[in-house]
């Protein structure tokens, strides 16, 4: 608090507790930077100097004079609650933290804030900043995109949060977060550092510790599986492959089989599938075609052709394989 009273950035929305312009300036900075936020949080109180001017603008001129911020459900979402506190509350915000959370856009992070600085609630307003701020100085290492760690952290500010001066405690950890406990910490201009669990252990790199969320590909495999009386053609996976080293049979990525003079040379056709698959990155789908050749010289130069290894059937059981394979190979019958 004596580092706030001492430190802090003079922002417009500071020098007010109107909980209109406090909203306003919320919803502007989500997913904005300061000093990119101060102008248009300046022409739309010049603009819309009370909630119900915002409300009786057209969604089309909000929309203009948000021009350039980007992710404009914001915009759309500040016009529909001025609309809603207008009507169902008379033009005068909800007062508590409960009450908030029921506006479009309002999320708990927002209705803290508001709560605090306007009606002196004592609830913790969690943003990244103070998600940083609070990790490394209590060394908490719980995954902050879980929606369930928020209690935590909100717990843990709760024993330190004074009563009296809820919104300005809230304001002087965020400002904290944003200007010394950044991304790259300035641990050395940091009054907190003798306090500071990450500091002492070194994690400040680490914290607050973020699950990187895997993108799952799904992904289409196509499997052709050609024989000839008791031989079976395989195909080993090469390296640097995720298989490496595994066996399993001719692959490709469509339903399309490229290869010349392949429809004339085969005697029997067996499709099979889908079978799926789930690994950590990727979900697979995956259709087999058995094709029986004709005649072992044609066998032969499709083996050759498309670079695959000649087994006899009883020997598929001693090769290492993908479960993929080894489902299907559990499934049918040669
Ligand atoms: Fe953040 Fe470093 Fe201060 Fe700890 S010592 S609170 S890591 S700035």
């Amino acid at each position: 608090m004596n580092w706030y009273s001492r430190e802090k950035r003079y922002l417009p929305w500071r020098v007010t507790r109107n909980p209109y312009a406090i909203w306003l300036s919320e919803i502007i900075l989500q997913q904005t930077r300061v000093t990119q936020g101060i102008p248009y949080y300046e022409k739309f109180i010049k603009t819309y100097p009370t909630i119900h001017a915002l409300a009786v603008a057209s969604e089309q001129e909000v929309l203009k004079l948000w021009e350039g911020l980007g992710y404009y459900s914001r915009a759309r979402n500040l016009h529909k609650v001025a609309i809603q506190v207008s009507k169902e509350y008379g033009g005068i915000f909800p007062n508590s933290y409960i009450e908030l959370l029921k506006l479009k856009g309002i999320g708990p992070y927002t209705a803290a804030a508001i709560a605090s600085i306007c009606f002196h609630e004592k609830v913790p307003a969690v943003d990244g900043n103070v998600f940083r701020l609070i990790s490394r100085l209590f060394g908490i290492h719980e995954d902050i995109s879980k929606p369930s760690t928020r209690k935590i952290f909100e717990t843990t500010i709760n024993l330190i949060m004074p009563s009296s001066v809820p919104g300005d405690f809230n304001q002087a950890m965020m400002e904290f977060g944003a200007l010394i406990c950044k991304p790259r910490p300035r641990c050395e201009n940091c009054d907190l550092q003798f306090n500071c669990i990450s500091f002492k252990e070194k994690t400040q790199q680490i914290l607050p510790f973020k699950e990187k969320k895997i993108k799952i590909k799904k992904r289409a495999f196509y499997y052709w599986i050609f024989t000839h009386q008791h031989k079976i053609c395989l195909k080993k996976r090469i390296k640097g492959d995720i298989w490496e080293g595994l066996w399993d049979f001719y692959l490709t990525s469509t339903s399309l089989l490229n290869v010349e003079s392949f429809d004339r040379n085969h005697s029997k056709k067996v499709a099979y599938g889908p079978i799926n698959q789930k690994l950590t990155h990727q979900n697979i789908k995956a259709w087999f075609t058995q094709i029986e050749i004709s005649t072992p010289s044609q066998f032969n130069e499709i083996a050759k052709k498309l670079n695959l290894t000649v087994f006899n059937l009883d020997e598929i059981v001693t090769l290492p394989k993908p479960k993929l394979i080894v489902n299907y190979l559990t499934q049918v019958k040669f």
